[in-house]
């Protein structure tokens, strides 16, 4: 199995449970508080340690307690944080959660460090992006760092991913040196404008994708699976029944699981299957990365 780069974000999720979201200039006695660790980056990187995968994780974290307790985690999942920087005075990012009834919520991220992200941070990795196959990336951090990451990948030629969320509109350019693109359905309509509803709207904007150079187009498309636009295949790879009772991380546990399917060489259709299945079983726990599965819950789906 080859080696996977993640250059991406780091957050804490700090939730308070309401039955009420205050009004501006309004306050109010909420339930039960609780932080998570968060961040597209960070659940991305989880989701291939626990799958089994080698991961380098490029991100970075301010010197604060969070900073710290996040450090502690990756290590704890196995991931490779040689590459991970500390901010000298920025603090580490943070999403203030207000989670209301009906799991409606009201969301105020501060990125702190992860907008940081330098070019020199990344380029201190050469020799391990040297090494890897793939590259994983996200838009969680400043776009000329996307941009970079894409470049080097080109350079060195790497696999790189790019999962693009939260969506964007991006310049074509972009495209050109990408192996894959995994928007959700409301990601691929702000970088197509085609509004992507059923399968013949997920093909219109995935071969709008595919027109401007990536390889391979995946949409994927909540409790129906996934679609891929490729010169080996285009139609839906379908995804698995389950009871659903939290979505949130199913996105990065698709796209933790699919860079590993990519890093153990199964076909494209094989890796999406393996990364619906994954992402599914995400989506049956509450939470981000207290959701996304190890390997060895993949067993209880059978086919
Ligand atoms: P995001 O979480 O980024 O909004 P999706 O909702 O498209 O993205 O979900 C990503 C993947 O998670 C899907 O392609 C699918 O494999 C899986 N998934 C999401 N929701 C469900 C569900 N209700 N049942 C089964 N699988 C799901």
């Amino acid at each position: 199995m080859s080696k996977i780069i993640v250059v991406g974000s780091s957050n804490t999720d700090m939730v308070i449970k309401t039955n009420h979201i205050p009004i501006p200039g309004e306050t109010v006695l909420g339930g039960n508080f609780f932080m998570n660790s968060g961040g597209k980056g960070a659940n991305q990187a989880v989701a291939i340690a626990r799958l089994g995968g080698d991961v380098t994780f490029i991100t970075k974290i301010g010197r604060d307690v969070f900073g710290k307790e996040s450090l502690k985690k990756f290590k704890e999942e196995g991931i490779n944080i040689d590459f991970t920087v500390t901010h000298k005075s920025k603090p580490s990012g943070i999403a203030l959660v207000t989670l209301g009834d009906n799991a409606e919520n009201s969301i105020v991220v501060a990125p702190g460090a992860n907008n940081s992200l330098k070019k020199k941070n990344i380029n201190k990795a050469i020799d391990e992006i040297k090494k890897a196959e793939i590259i994983l990336i996200q838009l969680e951090i400043p776009l000329k760092i996307v941009k970079h990451v894409i470049e080097l990948g080109r350079k060195y030629g790497k696999k790189v991913i790019l999962n693009p969320a939260p969506g964007k509109k991006l310049e074509d350019v972009l495209y050109r040196n990408l192996f894959a693109v995994t928007p959700n359905e409301t990601e691929a309509e702000i970088m197509t404008d085609v509004k992507v509803v059923d399968e013949q709207s997920a093909k219109k904007a995935a071969l709008v994708l595919r027109s401007k150079g990536v390889k391979n187009v995946i949409i994927t498309l909540g409790s129906k699976g996934a679609y891929l636009c490729s010169d080996e295949f285009s139609g839906i790879i379908s995804g698995y029944q389950v009871i659903a009772k939290d979505t949130t991380a199913a996105g990065d546990t698709f796209n933790g699981a699919f860079a590993i399917g990519i890093s153990k060489g199964l076909s494209i259709k094989e890796t999406i299957k393996f990364a619906n299945k994954a992402a599914s079983l995400a989506v049956t726990k509450l939470g981000a990365q207290s959701s996304i599965p190890y390997l060895e819950d993949l067993e209880v789906h059978k086919n």
